[in-house]
Parts: C-alpha cells; sequence; structure tokens
C-alpha cells in the first residue's frame, strides 16, 4: 500500500532538500513530480487538482519562502494538505441514538459488507461493551446469511435468523423489534450487495433506510479498485444519505489513490480501513497517522 507513492514523493522531498534556497521553478518541478506521483497511484483528477493548487499557492508564499529550511517547510505543506484531503482527524461512530443504534451496511458484492459487519460488531463488543445484534438482509445469497452466522458465532454476538422468504425490509424490522425488546445497545444491518450499481438495489437499500433511519449509514468499499471505488461512492452518496465510508482490502496492494480521493469526492469521513480477511483486520482511520505513512 502506498509503496509506490512514498518512493515517488521521497524523491521529491530529497531533492527539495538539496536546495538551500528555493525558486519558484524549484517549486515548479517538484509539483509537476507529486502530480506524476498521485496520478499513478490512481488519485482522482480533480483531486490531484485541488491538492497541486493548495500546496503551489502555499509553496509560493511566506511560510516556505521565508523559512530557513525551504525544502522542510514544503514537506510540511504537503503533509498537511495530505492530511487536509483525508479528513484531518478520525471520524469516530456515532452511536448516539435511542437504543439499538443502527448502522446500515450499503455497497457492492465482495467489497467486504458481510466481513465488515463482524469486525465492526467485534470493535463494539470488545472496545465499547456494547451488546451488539447482527442481521442480514440478503435474501439473494443464502451463503450470505450463513457467513455472517459463522462471523457471529466466531465473534460472540447475538445473530438474528433471517427468513429469505420475506422482504429485506420485513427482516429488517423483526430484528429491530426483536432488538428493541430484547435491549442491544446496537443493531449492524448487512444488506445485499450486486455486481454493479443497479436500480433494483437501490431502491432496496433506500427503502431499507427510510424504514430504519440509521443513525450510521456506512458504505463499504475495496480499496483495490481505485478509482472505481470513488465513482461508486459518489453515485451511493447521491442516492443514500451516507455518514462515513469504510475502506477494505488496504493490507493488499492498493496504490492508495481511494484513500486520497474518497472524502473530498463525497465529503464524506473514512471512518475505518480494512487491513486482512480476519475479525480483528479493522482500524480507525486516521489522516494525520496515514499522511506520515504516505510521507514515509
Ligand atoms: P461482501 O460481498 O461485500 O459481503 O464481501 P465479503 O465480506 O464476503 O468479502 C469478500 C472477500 O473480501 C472475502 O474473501 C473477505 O475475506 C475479503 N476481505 C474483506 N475485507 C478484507 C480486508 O480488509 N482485507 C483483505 N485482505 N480481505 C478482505
Amino acid at each position: 500500500m502506498f509503496d509506490n507513492l512514498s518512493g515517488r514523493l521521497a524523491t521529491v522531498v530529497k531533492t527539495l532538500r538539496g536546495h538551500a534556497r528555493l525558486t519558484e521553478d524549484n517549486i515548479k518541478d517538484a509539483m509537476r513530480e507529486v502530480r506524476m506521483a498521485l496520478l499513478e497511484a490512481d488519485v482522482a483528477l480533480p483531486v490531484v487538482k485541488t491538492f497541486i493548487d493548495h500546496v503551489r499557492q502555499r509553496a509560493i508564499g511566506e511560510e516556505v519562502m521565508g523559512s530557513l529550511t525551504p525544502g522542510q517547510a514544503v514537506i510540511g505543506v504537503v503533509h498537511d494538505e495530505l492530511k487536509k484531503l483525508m479528513g484531518e482527524q478520525n471520524d469516530a461512530l456515532n452511536l448516539a441514538a435511542v437504543p439499538p443504534a443502527i448502522v446500515l451496511m450499503a455497497g457492492l458484492q465482495g467489497a467486504g459488507k458481510t466481513t465488515t459487519t463482524g469486525k465492526l460488531a467485534k470493535r463494539l463488543k470488545e472496545e465499547q461493551r456494547k451488546k451488539v445484534m447482527v442481521v442480514s438482509c440478503d435474501v439473494y445469497r443464502p451463503a450470505a446469511i450463513e457467513q455472517l452466522k459463522t462471523l457471529a458465532g466466531q465473534i460472540g454476538v447475538e445473530w438474528f435468523a433471517s427468513d429469505p422468504s420475506q422482504a429485506p425490509v420485513d427482516i429488517a424490522v423483526a430484528a429491530l423489534d426483536y432488538a428493541k425488546r430484547h435491549f442491544f445497545d446496537v443493531l449492524i444491518v448487512d444488506t445485499a450487495g450486486r455486481l454493479a450499481i443497479d436500480e433494483a438495489m437501490m431502491a432496496e437499500i433506500k427503502a431499507l433506510h427510510a424504514r430504519l433511519n440509521p443513525i450510521e449509514t456506512l458504505f463499504v468499499v475495496d480499496a483495490m479498485q481505485g478509482q472505481d471505488a470513488v465513482n461508486t461512492a459518489k453515485a451511493f452518496n447521491e442516492t443514500l444519505p451516507l455518514t462515513g465510508v469504510i475502506l477494505t482490502k488496504m493490507d493488499g496492494d492498493a496504490r492508495g489513490g481511494a484513500a486520497l480521493s474518497v472524502r473530498h469526492v463525497t465529503g464524506k469521513p473514512i471512518k475505518f480501513i480494512g487491513v486482512g480477511e480476519k475479525v480483528g483486520g479493522l482500524e480507525p482511520f486516521h489522516p494525520e497517522r496515514m499522511a506520515s505513512r504516505i510521507l514515509g
């Protein structure tokens, strides 16, 4: 993850540090390199443009030119702008609702929704001592319902037995009713995913959202999909009032573009990242740490 981007930025950093004084030409060259590095990392073009504009404006300003170590100062600006791009600080999960707090999981098939539902349930149970129930509304894939059952058993959280002959909204309502009666703190609702966005899928998840009125609507997306991840996030965000994004498979060799673009394109924070197939592989997303990691 980010290996190539980090490598390319390290070269820019080295060049900048080598100058006792910077000229506008030095900065122009450096910005050209940064731009190439970001495009190669699959960062969305409008994001690259905005980012470079911000860095350039600050780099030719007093903050950098008047600094005793201008090379270092430009790097500070790049770090700062990377952090800003990703949202400054971690946005925690919001569970401030009359219990049970409902978390609706959305995304395409294979994004990692079901796995992430389990991971999230585990975190909430172990770190926040919440009484958690999970339910699957994927009536099209009984295997997905079973997968969630297995995960819930592994983690030790309650699994609501969905009846695939029922409509997804009816399953969710039955689960909610049960969760209320048994004083659950959190209900995580896993939903069906399709291979591509289609109207039926969107209508179904919109209906679920309208009926459940969840405090969190999280879009789960595979970081390895690069620009496509960002485009799907944008499409979902236009249909559903998302409250956050979870980027999965950040342990893989994704080039990193999705992590850098999603916030800017959707305006929604990345709340967590998936870093492995196991149930422990979910971490809160920290823009500051990610920016430092990118700059090496
Ligand atoms: P869903 O169709 O969206 O519910 O996706 P699944 O939860 O079934 O996940 C699809 C595949 O991605 C499975 O093989 C998961 O083990 C894998 N997966 C999910 N999240 C991660 C992650 O963060 N890292 C890695 N390496 N694999 C993941």
